[in-house]
């Protein structure tokens, strides 16, 4: 039957996900079948511990299997992970650390056969408008790039690559500890099983040169913190043939003065004076877009709010236009002159006279009457 995740991953029920991110990574990097080959034992624990930290690094699915197991998520629909590449493509973030943006690294040959280009990421700092309406920005790009001189073969061109003579073409050493044989990488051609005796000037053997390259992104409207894009081909170059890493650029944007946003609805507070909130008003209000303007009727309060229908972000997924949700905030008048605050304690006597029980007073009435137990 299926092992309790908190006990695979060898961690408390109230561990954080720092901890559990922690104890997931060890034991990935124990287990993960590149360190592994054909070691079917290591390769099973490396599944269970990534389905445990897939569970209970989800604050939903961790909610559900606290309270109701391994039947629970069945119930609510989460079969698990299918296969280790399902696996790989679902924790990239993780495996980022671990291997090289979007694990990448995984697939290097091991022979002399082609070397595909590793994935790289790119983060992009944009402003709440630019995210708003969508922006193409030009960025200059430094990376390793295929050197065309030797193809990224790493020979001087006429020259081919030699049998490794450490590994003798194996790319693996086997050194006896004790009772033990170890294999591990040759050292000398990392695992190539053969080396570069006369290396391309321009490179250096490397097969890879550092370029910089003008790159454009086309960032869509609607966009917010965390999207992520991926431009094909545009990562690091191939070597030995092999084709060029995909770029992830990941967008941040930057918080507004007065904006603020939650998915494609825009919120915004907006300043009335006493008199405006007291007497109802048109009132004209910035809008991402532009403007508009609302009507707030009379005896308006702080805290108030007005839609505006199709003032919001575009929807990314082409679900149109959200509103914007404007929220009042009624000042109180400041730096008042001697005639201001005569009309103003006239006012006040006008509302006793009216016998107008004012907020304050029903507020203090109700409160001595409770602590007090009088009127
Ligand atoms: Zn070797
Ligand atoms: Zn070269």
């Amino acid at each position: 039957m299926s092992v309790d995740y908190y006990e695979i991953l060898s961690v408390s029920r109230e561990a954080s996900s720092g901890e559990i991110k922690k104890a997931y990574r060890k034991l990935a990097m124990k287990y993960h079948p590149d360190r592994n080959p054909g070691d079917k034992e290591a390769e099973n624990r490396f599944k269970s511990c990534t389905e445990a930290y897939e569970v209970l690094s989800d604050e939903r699915k961790r909610d559900i299997y606290n309270r109701y197991g391994h039947d629970g998520l069945k119930n609510s629909g989460y079969n698990g992970p299918g296969n280790a590449d399902d696996i790989f493509s679902s924790f990239g973030d993780i495996f980022g650390d671990l291997f090289g943006f979007g694990g990448g690294q995984r697939t290097r040959a091991r022979n002399d056969g082609p070397i595909p280009g590793n994935d790289l990421r790119y983060d992009v700092e944009i402003t709440f408008m630019e995210a708003v309406h969508g922006v193409s920005k030009e960025v200059e790009l430094t990376r390793r790039d295929t050197c065309w001189t030797c193809e990224g073969s790493g020979s001087r061109p006429g020259h081919q690559k030699q049998t490794c003579p450490t590994c003798g073409g194996r790319g693996q050493v086997v050194r006896s500890q004790g009772f033990f044989q170890m294999s591990s990488t040759c050292p000398q051609c990392h695992g190539e099983g053969s080396i570069v005796t006369d290396p391309c000037n321009d490179c250096h053997g490397e097969g890879l040169v550092e370029k910089t390259k003008k790159v454009a992104l086309k960032i869509p409207a609607g966009v917010d913190t965390g999207a992520r894009m991926r431009l094909r081909g545009e990562g690091e170059g191939g070597r030995r043939g092999g084709g060029a890493g995909d770029l992830y650029v990941v967008v941040h944007v930057k918080e507004h003065e007065f904006f603020k946003r939650d998915g494609d609805i825009i919120f915004c507070r907006l300043p009335v004076s006493m008199v405006k909130a007291a007497l109802g008003a048109k009132i004209e209000v910035p809008t991402i877009h532009g403007k508009n303007t609302i009507d707030i009727p009379a005896g308006s309060q702080s805290g108030e709010r007005f839609t505006l229908k199709k003032e919001g972000v575009v929807n990314l997924r082409g679900r149109g236009k959200g509103d914007m949700v404007v929220e009042l905030q009624v000042m109180t008048p400041v730096n008042l002159c001697e005639k201001q605050k005569i009309a103003l304690r006239e006012f006040e006597t006008l509302c006793e006279e009216s016998g107008q029980d004012t907020e304050e007073e029903g507020f203090f009435k109700k409160l001595f009457h409770e602590v007090l137990g009088k009127n």
